[in-house]
């Protein structure tokens, strides 16, 4: 096969060699739908062994389990679902009544399930729903010859080959020790890209053709330095790519060396430097880097990809874990943004024209008042243990807030009479991601304890553009006049009413865009662990003279943004 090279956008810097494996994309495509009277008896025993398949695989992972009882469970419903005899014969039935394909028929009895669940507001249905559209992902992998997103058996050098990452993809990954992927589609401040980075999963998008261009078991070369794949590389590529896997090895151990140096700009102003958290195992990263704290933990990354809902107690061991091994520093734990492109399977809601102008953040957690009281009490249980502070996302005004945190006093009262200890003055803070939350900062800053600027929703919000779509990159612009204008505002806001206000949006991480921040006057910022080390370097190397450049630019002409960015601001960010 001749070499060929397709070139991206790098979501987490990293460099893999290793074999290709295709993962089909979860919105199946049944190519062949009717069949003729002589293919039915073909396509029954297509079933069958389809379901034999499955059960098999199931019956193995069952004897090789080792997780918990819950898990078990889980697998034999999933057993109990390919056996249950009314499903089947209503798939055998619609294969030699309706000559409908195998395929076509596994489909279409297994939506009609799970369009009555969607239906039903109760979280055990929803995970009901999860547990069938498992199964049906089982079968269809099989019918259709390409592999549901099941992970099992994945080995150490292989690459997933995808069309698009969701989140919850992206979250199994992590559970299958998933190193690197590459994918069709993608942009670099979507939900699934920042939960890679969380993962460190070495991954570049928006490779043009590859999922057409791609075998199982092809040789990849993974380039996220240079933003490219190398498939089926010649001999000479692949020695060189593994004398450069070596040097890059090399190189990170120098970066980490230089961790314990503070993050303070030559003129001494000592700029807070916290960490982005999704996930649990990253806090090992918290006292490895020495970040001040965690300025922002997505506690949605619980829920998504999982089986079932968190409940209280595993919630509340969860943050205290967190409170605990990040003290004496606080931990930011944000309220679950559930809506937009992380939708969880576990809350079924009705389907959306625009989920991004809908029923996001704390909007979201309003309308289940029930599943967001579970969250509100366990951060409120855990912040007995350390230094907690409670933030929420998608605000639009301060009702929202309001609404709030009259929820957070009705939970802190509960604890209260039921004997329990919280923290009574954990501080209640909103993140600034939408703009009319910018331009109302002034009511925040009076109300709240703290802000947090989310630039990614915020240029997206702003610029009305979709932060998820590769084709609108030059319309997605975060150093766009109206968005230094917001940041402005809502510094301002924070500074009159002496309220601390953080950037926790990947501008905080991107090279270009840091020495602005620093220059703008924020001193308290929030990235992830990915891009921690490097943004240390560039803060130390910022100086006054920064802060004049940008604070006597024109920062409402778009020229002259850009010039700064890419003239003035050049020797701090070049490394
Ligand atoms: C943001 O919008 O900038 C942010 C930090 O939140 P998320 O990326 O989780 O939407
Ligand atoms: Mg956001």
């Amino acid at each position: 096969m001749a070499t060929r090279t397709l070139s991206g956008i790098i979501i987490q810097p990293g460099l893999m060699i290793g074999k290709a494996r295709k993962i089909a994309p979860q919105n199946w495509i049944i190519s062949r739908v009717k069949i003729g009277k002589k293919e039915v008896k073909a396509e029954l025993e297509s079933l069958q062994t389809a379901i034999a398949t499955a059960e098999h695989e199931l019956q193995q992972q069952l004897q090789n389990f080792t997780g918990d009882d819950d898990d078990k469970e889980i697998l034999s419903s999933h057993l109990m679902i390919l056996n249950d005899p009314e499903l089947i014969s209503t798939i055998r039935q619609q294969i030699t009544a309706g000559l409908v394909s195998a395929a076509a028929s596994v489909q279409r009895a297994f939506e009609t399930v799970l369009d009555h669940f969607s239906g039903l507001d109760d979280l055990f249905f929803a995970q009901r729903a999860a547990d069938f559209r498992d199964v049906q992902n089982r079968l269809l992998g099989e019918l259709t010859g390409s592999r549901a997103a099941s992970l099992d058996g994945w080995e150490p050098d292989q690459i997933a080959v995808l069309e698009e990452a969701g989140p919850s993809l992206v979250s199994s990954f992590g559970r299958h020790e998933v190193k690197a992927y590459c994918s069709e589609q993608g942009s670099f401040t979507s939900h699934a890209s920042i939960l890679t980075r969380s993962l460190k999963i070495t991954a570049v998008s928006g490779l043009s053709g590859l999922y057409a261009s791609v075998r199982d078991g092809d040789v990849l070369i993974l380039d996220g330095i240079e933003g490219r794949l190398i498939i089926a590389p010649d001999h000479a590529t692949l020695k060189l790519y593994e004398q450069r896997v070596q040097k890059y090895r090399q190189q990170c151990e120098q970066a980490l060396s230089e961790a314990g140096l503070p993050a303070q700009t030559q003129d001494g102003r000592r700029i807070k430097l916290r960490l982005n958290l999704d996930l649990l195992p990253e806090l090992e990263e918290l006292n490895r880097l020495k970040a001040d704290g965690v300025g922002l933990y997505r506690t949605e990354f619980l829920y998504l990809g999982k089986d079932a809902l968190p409940g209280e107690e595993h919630q509340f061991e969860t943050y205290r874990q967190i409170a605990r091994l990040a003290a004496p520093h606080s931990v930011t734990i944000r309220t679950f943004d559930l809506g937009g492109d992380k939708l969880s399977h576990l809350i079924p809601s009705p389907h959306e024209e625009n989920p991004y102008l809908g029923n996001r953040g704390i909007r979201f957690s309003l309308a289940h008042e029930e599943v967001f009281r579970v969250q509100v009490r366990a951060v409120l249980r855990a912040s007995a243990f350390g230094r907690l502070k409670l933030m929420f996302p998608m605000v639009s005004d301060l009702r929202d807030f309001l609404r709030a945190r009259r929820i957070v006093q009705s939970c802190q009262e509960e604890l209260a009479r039921e004997g329990l200890p919280y923290d009574d003055n954990i501080p209640l803070g909103v993140m600034i991601e939408v703009p009319s939350a910018a331009l109302c900062a002034d009511d925040f800053a009076q109300n709240c304890d703290f802000l947090s600027i989310g630039t990614n929703d915020l240029v997206q919000y702003t610029l009305a553009a979709d932060r998820n779509n590769s084709e609108l990159s030059p319309y997605y612009l975060t150093h766009h006049p109206s968005v230094l204008r917001l940041l402005r505002i809502t510094l301002a806001a924070g500074q009159k009413h002496g309220k601390p206000v953080s950037v926790c949006g990947e501008m905080a991480s991107q090279s270009e865009y840091l020495p602005l921040l620093v220059g703008l006057g924020f001193s308290d910022l929030s990235v992830g662990p990915s891009a921690w080390l490097g943004c240390k370097s560039i803060i130390r190397r910022c100086d006054a003279r920064l802060s004049e450049l940008v604070q006597n630019a024109d920062l409402d002409s778009f020229g002259e943004i850009e010039n700064l960015i890419h003239d003035l601001l050049k020797p701090y960010y070049s490394l």
